[in-house]
């Protein structure tokens, strides 16, 4: 194999021999100086504080890739081998993930791409977000069952008007030559994952006939290794790479340009499959208008600092940098760094005040963060220091909060003069489940840097394919599976109760749900930046960010190490804490005796790259809780 690909996954056997004959098939690397990648011995730039990757780490002269999925990495590898930068590599993933990983994300779908500009300086984001159609209501949802799989919980999808406009702003190729790995994918086949294959019969994934049929044929999944084609899906990528992005939001016969006729006839459908029997499906309102109304936005990310670094992360709609900030900034005053004060990596004292910050900071999540456009959100106030310290007084280290915590008022933080405001018993807000979606990372040899979350929501999304049944019966199939986004605002109709006002994470028309999506960068103290993460995980994103951080920080790990480690996570103001199996037996049963309840289970994936400074080596990292993968160029002579 030709190239230095390093999947940390212990399953991804068979599928890398396929891989290897479709990265044999790209141009082939530059050697034009001398493609070796840098000795790893010498790592004089390390950041202050933080600590220096291993001295077995490879580093890359001209860029890396870290990528959920070995297909993905491939692709954006070729892409910055062909002289795209990081923008372009980071899209070029995204499509290829379309095909690859088509359970998590895809066109049918929106994220969140933090970008740092090296040109510039400019940290950004790009929030292709999905938007409420114009006729929903806050209560589409009331009464309905498994709401998560009818198309009334369809957003409008936010992926490829936002891909193409900051191809066309930041990139250096032009789209059709960034969407060419994924069309080859979708038609050449590549070889199913084994988690590809592991969720192919899952029950979403068999919502409706067409992707019953291309998923779990015969109700048996594809076995590992074995070719999966995606002909509807190369067809469409085409019609993009032709047309681009107005051909997937505009219904334009005359150049063939149907995509958006599929998306309104998937979301559209009267029925729906649960375990194999038709149910009645709930329709979503979307029209032509909701579709061609779409747009991305360009956004500043919300910016603070732990222990001294920088941190800027996905602002509104996401909760994830104001909760990740909210946390960190209850941490900063406990030593968790230190074992002798009972502290450290691991410890039931450490994890027990890490649950408890994040209890509260979700309780403030569920009332105060949702889409900026549309409500108040007091972005300011939740993470003042002063009220972040009323808030961390509330925890002490060794004990659990008892009774529940509740969200408190940060608005006298953010507003001069303003009385904090009495808390009313009204209804609090339910949030729609969460699954799927895949993160990856890219550095570029020119500095630049893009940390990019992206989902459909749930696993499969709502099931079902954008396509349209033509007059002759037959389906036309556009190949990507449609988001179930909606479900991800409040699904109950609620108030705010501290404001009285309908609940700021509640339906409005062309609003955003929100998200936990927590594309992340850290920054050294010259404002350069060094790191890039993020996951997927629901709400469980927000505290997979806040443990690497802390490992990075606190506990003096490396990104790998920071990567590998047990993490824990607590979503809500409930003691319900998720912990992994990575930690000993005994760390659970310390927590259970604290009052905690504590299930077992995998929490998130984060796929990583750094960049040293100095020298403007890069580096990655990946998870093996899904099938990381990371690719540095220049890849080593064979
Ligand atoms: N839709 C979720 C969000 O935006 C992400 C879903 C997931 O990661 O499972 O927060």
């Amino acid at each position: 194999m030709a190239f230095s690909m390093r999947p940390t996954s212990r399953r991804a056997g068979v599928t890398l021999a396929v891989l290897a004959a479709w990265a044999c098939a790209a141009p082939a690397p530059s050697l034009a100086d001398g493609a070796r990648p840098a000795a790893p011995a010498a790592q004089p730039d390390r950041v202050r504080g933080l600590k220096a990757p291993p001295v077995d780490t490879p580093l890359y002269r001209r860029g890396v890739v870290a990528v959920a999925n070995p297909y993905g990495a491939e692709a954006g590898a070729r892409v910055l081998q062909q002289g795209g930068n990081a923008i372009d590599a980071a899209v070029a993933i995204a499509y290829a993930l379309n095909v690859v990983e088509p359970q998590s994300a895809g066109m049918g779908g929106g994220g969140f791409m933090l970008v740092h500009l090296a040109k510039t300086g400019e940290t950004f984001s790009i929030d292709t977000r999905e938007t409420a159609p114009a006729g929903a209501t806050r209560d589409m949802f009331s009464g309905v069952s498994n709401a998560s799989r009818k198309g009334v919980a369809v957003g409008v999808p936010g992926m490829v008007r936002g891909t193409a406009q900051v191809v066309a702003e930041h990139g250096k190729l032009p789209l059709k030559r960034v969407l060419a790995p994924a069309i080859e994918l979708a038609e050449d086949g590549f070889a199913a994952t084994q988690r590809y294959a592991d969720v192919s019969c899952n029950d979403r994934a068999l919502n409706s006939p067409e992707a019953r049929d291309f998923f779990c044929p015969g109700g048996v999944a594809p076995a590992p290794g074995t070719l999966v084609r995606n002909l509807p899906l190369a067809n469409t990528l085409k019609l993009i790479a032709r047309h681009g992005a107005d051909c997937f939001y505009q219904y334009q016969p005359d150049k063939g340009c149907d995509i958006a006729q599929g998306i309104l006839a998937g979301q559209a459908r009267s029925t729906i499959l649960v375990n194999g029997v038709e149910q009645a499906g709930k329709p979503g309102s979307m029209t032509l208008a909701d579709l061609a109304a779409y747009q991305p936005a360009r956004r500043a990310p919300i910016e603070g600092s732990y222990r001294g670094y920088t941190i800027k992360a996905m602002a509104p709609p996401s909760s994830g940098a104001l909760t990740v900030l909210q946390i960190l900034g209850m941490l900063e005053r406990f030593p968790l760094g230190d074992a002798s004060q009972g502290f450290g990596f691991g410890s039931v004292k450490t994890l027990q005040t890490m649950a408890d910050a994040m209890r509260l900071a979700f309780a403030d999540r569920a009332i105060w963060m949702a889409d900026a456009d549309f409500v108040p959100v007091p972005t300011v106030g939740l993470i003042h220091p002063d009220y972040l310290a009323l808030r961390s007084g509330l925890i002490t280290p060794g004990q659990r909060i008892d009774p529940n915590p509740v969200a408190d008022d940060p608005r006298p933080y953010e507003i001069p003069g303003f009385k904090r405001g009495q808390r009313l018993a009204v209804a609090l807000p339910v949030t729609g489940p969460d699954n799927g979606t895949t993160h990856f990372s890219v550095a570029d040899r020119w500095g630049n840097v893009v940390s990019y979350t992206n989902t459909i929501e749930s696993s499969h999304g709502i099931g079902t394919f954008a396509g349209y049944t033509l007059p002759d019966g037959s389906f036309r199939n556009f190949g990507f599976l449609l988001n179930n986004e909606l479900t991800d605002f409040n699904t109950s109709p609620s108030t705010n109760p501290f404001t009285g006002t309908d609940g700021y994470n509640d339906v409005q028309p062309q609003k955003r749900p929100r998200s936990s999506m927590t594309p992340t960068m850290i920054f050294d103290p010259e404002g350069r930046p060094i790191l890039a993460y993020g996951s997927p995980g629901g709400a469980t994103i927000i505290n997979s960010v806040v443990n690497v951080t802390i490992n990075l920080v606190d506990h003096g790990m490396g990104l790998q190490a920071a990567i590998d480690a047990g993490r824990i996570s607590v979503a809500s103001a409930n003691p319900s804490i998720t912990l992994e199996s990575r930690f000993p037996t005994e760390t659970a049963d310390g927590l259970r005796a604290l009052g905690y309840s504590v299930s077992i289970g995998d929490v998130g994936s984060v796929q990583a790259v750094g960049r040293l400074p100095q020298s403007g080596l890069v580096y990655g990292a990946a998870d093996d809780r899904r099938e990381g993968t990371v690719i540095g160029l220049p890849r080593p002579r064979p």
